[in-house]
């Protein structure tokens, strides 16, 4: 087996986990009380000799001293035992999410424990809404969880008077939930102070040192977790396909179309198809959200092969597509967007869970030239909408 390393293993006991030593510890009346013994014995042989009892006295006071001390070390190693596993417990929480919410929710399920607050309020700031966001929660578990948007100048390094971020943040808090005994920590990311962790107690009672500790590795380990969303959301956003359907996002989209305004001449005109899975929601409860992206995974896969090379087809966000159409009359929008409609319906997903699915269509199609694209998205949206309200799986133009 080369290269493996084969190193021997202590498995002495080591310290307090000797068992030998911790019996004489944590019974040190057995050890003080042979001291005791041999103390009085000497007491009474030495009486007339003032310096000997004396002797005797420091070395009982010594030994004393020793248990003592042993005691609160023990205890202290104690506590910083249960600290560590409750910081374990908080880390291993955060690694596992992989969304702002997500950290949220995994610093408002373990703090509590390892800090002992009645309520814990994690504020942060969502790049993706450039939203600053406070969720407050009680300690006990199914306690209601509200989340309050903040203003986002409370950010601003050089806001309110040039008072610390943190320092606002936990002041915003205390007046927003009515908070009195807090505790906070700031996360701290690559952006700067982007949010903080607030911690509550009803009780006027001083916070523990372990309860800052514990605060402090959360924070710090929080603003990582922080920062990894945040620079996973940004590559996403920076790519122009979809991850989950391998079609165009939204973003080639939108640049297409801005691209395409520029060059258009006069006389090119444009079509939009919106395209809205029907009832998805419904696919998502009964089969599952891997289920649900499977049926995703498959409709755009459909409608990728009902359009023309030269048309683009994108996932327009959550469960819907819009399919850019260079010149079509009107007939031919229609023509297409029902070739998509047929083409998702008669996909055989029954493998995946759905027995049937189905989409419904809005057809925009520029009346004037040079009407902006935007104007034509809205179109075809509101069509779109009249094809819900008219009973799903079908084509409405506007
Ligand atoms: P309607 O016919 O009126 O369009 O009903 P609906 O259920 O399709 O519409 P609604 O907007 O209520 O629900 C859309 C659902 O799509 C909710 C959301 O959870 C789900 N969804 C959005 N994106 C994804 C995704 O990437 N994967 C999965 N599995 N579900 C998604
Ligand atoms: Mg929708
Ligand atoms: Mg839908």
């Amino acid at each position: 087996m080369a290269g493996t390393l084969h190193s021997p293993i202590d498995e002495r006991p080591t310290g307090l986990d000797d068992p030998a030593a911790s019996t004489f510890w944590r019974r040190p009346g057995v050890p003080l009380a042979a001291l005791g013994l041999a103390g009085f014995l000497a007491v009474v042989a030495l009486w007339s000799q003032p310096l000997a009892v004396l002797a005797v006295a420091i070395v009982l006071a010594a030994g004393l001293a020793a248990v003592v001390r042993e005691r609160a070390v023990t205890s202290h190693e104690a506590e910083r035992r249960v600290e560590a596993e409750h910081v374990a417990r908080i880390l291993q929480g955060l690694s596992r999410s992989a969304s702002s919410d997500g950290i949220a929710a995994a610093l408002i399920a373990d703090l509590p424990a390892g800090t002992g607050a009645d309520h814990t309020v994690v504020v942060r700031y969502r790049a993706e809404d450039h939203a600053l966001d406070a969720t407050l929660a009680g300690a006990r578990p199914g306690d209601p969880t509200t989340t309050t948007r903040l203003p986002a100048s409370d950010l601003d390094p050089d806001g309110a008077g040039g008072t610390d971020v943190t320092d606002r943040l936990e002041a915003r808090v205390r007046t927003e939930f009515a908070l009195t005994n807090t505790l906070v920590a700031p996360l701290r990311t690559a952006r700067g102070v982007t949010g903080v962790i607030v911690l509550a107690r009803r009780t006027e009672e001083p916070w523990p040192a372990s309860a800052r500790r514990v605060l402090q590795a959360a924070a710090l380990e929080a603003a990582a977790a922080l920062d990894r969303v945040e620079s996973h959301r940004a590559a996403e956003a920076n790519a122009s396909t979809d991850v989950l359907t391998g079609l165009p996002n939204r973003r080639y989209f939108d640049e297409f179309s801005g691209l395409l305004a520029g060059r258009r001449r006069a006389d090119d005109g444009v079509g939009i198809l919106m395209i809205d899975i029907d009832h998805f929601k419904r696919i998502n409860d009964r089969f599952g959200h891997d289920a649900g992206d499977a049926v995703l995974r498959a409709i755009a896969g459909a409608i990728a092969g009902a359009v023309r090379e030269g048309d683009v087809p994108a996932r327009f966000g959550g469960e819907e597509f819009v399919i850019l159409l260079r010149d079509p009359s009107r007939a031919v929008a229609l023509e297409v967007a029902e070739r998509v409609r047929a083409a998702v319906a008669a996909l055989d997903l029954r493998a995946v869970g759905p027995a049937e699915q189905t989409v419904s269509v809005g057809v925009a199609v520029q009346a004037v030239p040079g009407e902006p694209i935007d104007d034509l998205l809205a179109a075809a949206d509101r069509a779109l909408y009249r094809a819900k309200r008219a009973g799903r799986d079908r084509v409405v133009a506007a």
